[in-house]
């Protein structure tokens, strides 16, 4: 099988799956005990927190655990939420291409009387930030706009955006789940105040993530309980898990320069070898660009058969994102970049690893050309456009 859905989940490292059944066979003491094997836990822990803290230029104090990026997404936006209520500030600016986990809190915050504001993220898929300062009023509270968007990989200018926020005293949140270890992410050079990380996106274990908040934030808890994680999030700690993350966000980072080298030029040839596929069209830009992420539109074709037939000759890779397949509604994503619905229905998302082939590659050149032109075979849509009934969009 040629695994091709990494912004869905990677396969856990060994040097993480070893981090994490070390601790979990030898240290399983709960860190908030006060004999040496909670001690050592807790070690653990904070050392994770240390090393964590490094490699993205934040202190370890403002390193929050969660149980992945929803959480923290969640926590990040309600936490700024609240603290903008406070001050009768109750505007929040986005994207109409986040995630779910940011789309969803905020159409709560917005029953709860915010106003928000979503901004266009363009034909290209890449938010201007210019327009994020036009749409900043005096009583924005925050903004929150991905770092790299996971079904069509761009890259937004969360520099720029940083900046801007940092200049009009606004906070700004990024959730940065698919950027993390794959591109350089630094919350200081970035002017980040929060921002959203999940270990299973860079090859640790799911379930477990962190926030990051700046020390003046006080963060609000969505998880009550105990007075764990300086007492914003409650619940025993997940020990092993957090010890893998750190070991795998370190491994990653480290490789970061060779693998995203190969991978772009993987993703390139990928790219090159898609477009020769008449009425197709690339997602999103192809130079502002997550290094693993391909995402193409196929006039004539659903989405849902295409994966079918890839899966049968090993290939596994996704249309539209993990939470809308299931439904029938297209992609929000791929929408909100302008394609027409039934162009939205025929996209496929290939997401690549490090350890990808040039053969491999070759191998889902090939066969996607040869599904598309069998499905397109028996389309009524396509015959329609093959016989003027209907107007080619791509
Ligand atoms: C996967 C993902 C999430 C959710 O992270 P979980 O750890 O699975 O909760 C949030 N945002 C983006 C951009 C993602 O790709």
């Amino acid at each position: 099988m040629i695994y091709a859905d990494n912004a869905a989940t990677t396969r856990m490292s060994e040097t993480a799956i070893e981090t994490m059944t070390s601790v979990m066979r030898n240290e399983w003491g709960n860190p908030s005990s006060l004999y040496s094997r909670g001690q050592t836990a807790k070690e653990i822990i904070e050392k994770a927190r240390e090393d964590i803290a490094a490699v993205i230029g934040a202190e370890p104090r403002e390193i929050y655990f969660t149980s992945g990026g929803s959480e923290a997404d969640n926590q990040a936006i309600i936490s700024a939420a609240e603290l903008g209520r406070k001050k009768g500030k109750m505007h929040i600016i986005s994207s109409a291409f986040e995630h779910h986990a940011v789309l969803h809190t905020l159409n709560k915050l917005e029953k709860e009387g915010f106003e928000i504001t979503l901004l266009d993220v363009h034909e290209n898929g890449v938010i201007v930030a210019s327009e994020v300062e036009q749409a900043i009023r005096d009583d924005t509270c925050l903004v929150t706009i991905m770092y790299a968007n996971n079904e069509i990989g761009t890259i937004q200018p969360i520099r720029e955006i940083g900046e801007i926020c940092r200049r009009k005293g606004v906070l700004f949140h990024t959730d940065a789940v698919q950027a993390m270890a794959h591109i350089p992410v630094n919350v200081a050079l970035d002017n980040i105040d929060m921002l959203s990380s999940s270990a299973h996106k860079y090859h640790g274990p799911k379930g477990v993530g962190f926030l990051y908040a700046k020390k003046n934030i006080v963060l609000t808890n969505v998880i009550e309980g105990g007075a764990q994680e300086r007492g914003k999030r409650a619940g025993t700690e997940n020990v092993a898990g957090i010890a893998a993350m750190a070991a795998a966000l370190k491994e990653g980072i480290d490789r970061m320069p060779e693998n995203a080298a190969h991978m772009t030029a993987m993703r390139d040839r990928l790219i090159a070898g898609l477009r020769e596929i008449p009425h197709s069209a690339l997602n999103g830009c192809s130079r502002r660009r997550l290094p693993g992420n391909v995402n193409f539109c196929f006039e004539g074709i659903e989405g849902e058969s295409l994966l079918l037939l890839l899966d049968d000759k090993g290939i596994e890779a996704s249309s539209g994102s993990a939470c809308t397949s299931g439904s029938l509604d297209p992609s929000h994503v791929l929408l909100a970049i302008g394609r027409v619905h039934d162009v939205a229905h025929g996209s496929l998302r290939l997401s690549i690893g490090e350890d990808i082939t040039e053969e491999e590659v070759d191998y889902i050149i090939s066969s996607v050309k040869e599904v598309v032109e069998y499905l397109r075979g028996f389309s009524p849509i396509w015959r329609d456009l093959m016989q003027g009934k209907r107007e080619f969009i791509l």
